[in-house]
Formats: structure tokens, sequence, C-alpha cells
């Protein structure tokens, strides 16, 4: 399939909600930018997970429950396409946010990204008929849990390519609903929308360079009133503190700056949010984060200290999250 071809088939019911006068001013160039993703070498794997999500058979649901912790497709299915369809997710490997019940098979995703959306989903505005964008979605899982909690349209965005391909995936089986991820990052989302009831950003903010530069683009996603539901790392300390880690955190390259709740409360007071408050303070454990069949590199143990748990490879304060939610004026 040509990749213009597959951004309009893929894409074609989000062109069309993005006609929507308040969403007006993303749909232009955003075909164009959609073909110039999908074209670039930016992925050399792209063809192969393509050829992956092509060959998957053609199944109805009889159930699906998108309020499950494990978002659940069902329907006949009997074993041979029930092991093609297991051989070609698992190309889709590492499946690092879910997890998924498709069909009979269980993606044990790295994550159980179930206990996450268990620790927000009552603190937040109902999402009922709410129009949603979730930044840096992976996979879309928790964008799913959206839609199960009657949201009336939700956009993702993440430039993973793998974790759309997954998303396609998941959305071959699952069916129609209004929900959609694009291979697109935060920056390419219009400054200054104004257009969502809700905006989430998770597992986002420490990997931004300019944490206040982050904040100001979400505001500005967000119509007047709408609500900010945000989770990153945070460390245990005072007004003011924040970690900036030199070097790698927990392994990962791209980590730049770990706030303590005050401080990032204050950041988003700064950046003229209103009632900004944290709803929960978790530390991560390895039944939220582990290898599994699904994910088969190294995960959380392999990133703590075997002597103090306390702290990671590096020496720093181990993973410890916070969710954060608070108002646009
Ligand atoms: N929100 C999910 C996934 C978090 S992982 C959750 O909470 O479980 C962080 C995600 O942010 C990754 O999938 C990564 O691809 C994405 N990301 C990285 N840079 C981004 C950017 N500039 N804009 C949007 N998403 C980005």
């Amino acid at each position: 399939m040509s990749n213009r071809n597959l951004s309009l088939k893929v894409y074609s019911d989000l062109f069309s909600v993005l006609g929507r006068p308040y969403l007006r001013t993303w749909l232009d160039g955003l075909p164009t930018r959609l073909d110039a993703v999908f074209g670039s070498a930016r992925h050399g794997d792209w063809p192969a997970w393509q050829a992956a999500l092509d060959g998957l058979p053609k199944i109805d649901a009889s159930v699906v429950d998108l309020n499950a912790d494990s978002i659940l497709v069902d329907g006949g299915c009997n074993e041979e396409q029930r092991d093609r369809i297991e051989s070609l997710l698992l190309r889709l490997h590492p499946w690092r946010k879910g997890p998924y019940a498709i069909h009979g098979i269980h993606i044990d995703t790295e994550w159980r990204s179930d206990l996450k959306w268990r620790r927000l989903k009552d603190h937040i505005q109902p999402l009922e008929g709410r129009t949603v964008l979730d930044v840096g979605c992976g996979n879309g899982y928790h964008a799913w849990r959206m839609i199960g909690c009657g949201a009336e349209l939700v956009i993702g965005v993440d430039p993973t390519l793998l974790s759309v391909a997954q998303f396609l995936a998941i959305k071959h089986f699952a069916g129609d609903f209004p929900v959609h991820v694009l291979p697109l990052g935060i920056e390419d989302v219009p400054l200054n929308l104004r257009a969502f009831d809700t905006v989430f950003s998770m597992g986002v903010l420490y990997h931004r360079r300019s944490p206040f530069d982050h904040l100001l683009e979400l505001k500005g996603c967000l119509r007047s009133g709408g609500e900010l539901v945000l989770e990153t790392l945070v460390v245990d300390d005072g007004l003011g503190q924040v970690l900036v880690p030199e070097d790698r955190y927990a392994q990962m390259r791209n980590v730049w700056f770990i706030p303590s709740c005050a401080t990032l409360l204050s950041w988003l007071r700064r950046c003229g949010y209103r009632n900004g408050r944290v709803v929960d303070v978790t530390r991560t454990t390895a039944d939220e984060q582990r290898s599994t069949d699904w994910m088969r590199f190294q995960s959380l143990s392999d990133f703590l200290d075997p002597a103090n748990p306390e702290l990671t490879i590096e020496g720093l304060p181990a993973p410890v999250r916070a969710v954060f939610i608070a108002e646009s004026p």
C-alpha cells in the first residue's frame, strides 16, 4: 500500500472529526505531515510491522470490554487463527504498555498500565462526552480506557512508530471506536489549539528538556476550564528541589527534570494553571514494571541497586511517580 493510501485508510475517520470547528486548524497540513512520517525512512522496521498488520485476520468481535484491566476483545476465533495472530503480534515486540486479552491471547506487557489508571481514574473529571488528548500515549492502552469511561473522542500522539503499529493491531480487532493514535510528538500539535476538555501527559515531562515549555504547550491544548492530568517521576523533597541526573537515570538516557511534588505544583502555578494538586504518589515496583514474554529486554529490577532497592544502579533515588491535576484558566 502506498503511504498516501495508508494514511488515508487509517485516518480517514479522523480527518472527518478534525473537520469540527474547534479542531479545524489541525486538519490543514495533517495528511501531508502523516504521509511524510510514514514515507520517511525514520524507522527501517516499519515495512515489517506493516506486513504484520496486513497479515492479521479479520475476526468479528462479539465481546469488547474497555473497562477491564486487561483490555478484552473476544469472539469466534479458531486455534489456527489464534496461533497466527499471536505470532504476528509478537513481531511487534517489545510490548511495553497494556495488558490486552485479544481472542484468548494474553499480551502480558512490561508495564501493568492498569495500575496507573486505577490510581487516577477516581480523581479526574468524569470523561463522559469529553474530547481528550493523550500526549505520549504509547500504544494507546489508556486511550482505550478513556473510551471505556465514555469519552466522545480520544486523540493520542506518540512519535514511536512501533507503538502506533501496536495500537493499529488492537484497533483492527476492537473495531471502530472514536480513538486515534497519531505518529506525532506534542510539537506537531498546533500551539494554542484550545480544543480539548481533558489533556493527559503521563510519563513524558521528564523526557522534555524544557519542562515549562511542555506545561505551556499542554495548557494551550486545553479549552478554558479544561483539565490537565499530568503523571511524572518525582523526588521526595521540598519546594524548589529538583533532580537533574547528570547521566543516565535507571538506565534511561533522556531523563532531564525530576522535581519534588511541591516544586512541580509551583511550576504549574507559574505556568498559569489553577487548583493544581497531587492525587497520588507511588513507588514503582516490579509488580508494575517487569520483563515478560512480550517484553524480553531488561526491566526495573535490572535498573535498581541490588544492595539497596531505594536507589537506581546509578545511585539516584529509585523511581517514584506522582499524578497531578490542574485546570486551565
Ligand atoms: N503515557 C503512557 C506512555 C508513557 S512512555 C503511560 O503513561 O503509560 C512515554 C511516551 O512518550 C513514549 O511512548 C514516547 O514515545 C513518548 N514521547 C516521547 N517524546 C514525545 C513527544 N515529544 N511528544 C509526545 N510523546 C512523546
